[in-house]
């Protein structure tokens, strides 16, 4: 039996909603409506939360949408630094709409860690993949952050570059990487899941930089990994919460909750309840597969099992979850190009 667990960081869905349509998001393709839905955290089921759970502290606030388009993320990041609680977007965000106030309270709420999705440095190969975005407007806006970082002498928001390689984008990556240093940027770049959209072209080169060319070759060459489950630590270290208090679990799943409302039942309840304590026991292969959790249906499950690679629970995790936000993003800076994609599986588990 699972023992309960008191969690000090969680992941809080601040947006569900996204004014882009890229390729491959099941944002996109409405995939996540049924049990995600379309809306905003709301200020005042933020305060109740932080409130009645003080030992939070570390909230992920993006994950299926644009955290930029809740109207309360302003109050939020405030009320979040009132209560020294650190707030990050390691998701990532895509930084188009976003009011100067907001980001400005960015730098002044100390913002911990930002990811911003940018595959490409023209307008046009940008939004071949980021449908109705704006280059332009997400590079002015970095400026804008790194302007009010100057003004309040500060160093947050921490900020990554994520670049999805395709084959219309590859021969951008260099300039990528030259900018985000000029924009004092942590650069990486990822494969994509979508092996059909513009596959890459340039196959050695990105072969021998990120061990495969798509997401499907690295799996059929590596087979299930500990990073490929890497998401499913996410029940124990960080659990998805929805926008709405729903419970996810982990940041992937967006087709089944387990049941409970944080808002109204107690984050605490919910978080060791039953059913997701049995899905922690089902992961690391103590209980047999049960059809009204949500894992039974996952392919990082699925292929667990298959493989009967059970998840472990072991001192390396813990302590990986335990790292700051900021501190993973120093480790992460210290290390070559070429190992960049590897301490991000470590250190985020980032596809
Ligand atoms: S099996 Fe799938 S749904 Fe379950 S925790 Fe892992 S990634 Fe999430």
């Amino acid at each position: 039996m699972s023992k309960q667990i008191r969690h000090k960081k969680i992941r809080l869905e601040a947006s569900s909603v996204c004014q882009l349509r890229c390729y491959s998001c099941p944002n996109a393709s409405k995939a996540i409506l049924p049990i995600v839905g379309s809306g905003f955290l709301r200020l005042s089921d933020f305060q109740k939360l932080l409130d009645e759970n003080p030992w939070i502290t570390e909230i992920e606030l993006s994950n299926f949408g644009e955290i930029f388009l809740n109207p309360d993320l302003l109050e939020i990041m405030k009320y979040a630094y009132e209560r020294r609680v650190v707030l990050t977007a390691n998701n990532g965000v895509n930084l188009n709409n976003v009011d100067k106030e907001v980001l400005e309270g960015l730098v002044k709420y100390k913002f911990r860690t930002m990811t911003v999705s940018i595959d490409g440095v023209t307008n046009e190969t940008y939004k071949r993949y980021r449908i109705n975005g704006n280059y332009d407007v997400v590079i002015e806006n970095i400026k804008k952050i790194n302007f009010f970082k100057q003004q309040y002498q500060s160093k947050y928001p921490l900020l990554s570059w994520q670049f999805v390689i395709f084959g219309h984008n590859e021969h951008e990556l260099p300039t990528a990487r030259n900018l985000a240093d000029e924009l004092n940027m942590y650069f990486y770049s990822k494969l994509s899941w979508d092996a059909e959209f513009s596959p890459v072209r340039k196959r050695e080169a990105i072969r021998k930089e990120h061990g495969a060319i798509s997401w499907k070759e690295y799996k059929e060459k590596y087979g299930v990994d500990s990073y490929m489950q890497g998401t499913c630590h996410e029940l124990w270290e960080q659990p998805q919460i929805n926008w709405d208090g729903k419970v996810l679990g982990c940041s992937e799943n967006f087709w089944g909750d387990f049941g409970g409302n944080v808002f109204t039942d107690g984050l605490f309840e919910c978080l060791n309840n039953e059913k997701i304590n049995y899905a922690r026991d089902m992961l690391m292969g103590r209980q047999g597969t049960r059809d009204d959790i949500p894992c039974a249906t996952c392919n990082n499950y699925l292929a667990t099992k298959r493989e009967g690679n059970w998840l472990k629970r072991g001192g390396k995790r813990r302590l990986i979850s335990s790292i700051p936000s900021v501190l993973k993003h120093r480790i992460k800076r210290l290390f070559p190009p070429a190992l960049k994609h590897i301490i991000d599986r470590i250190l985020y588990n980032k596809k």
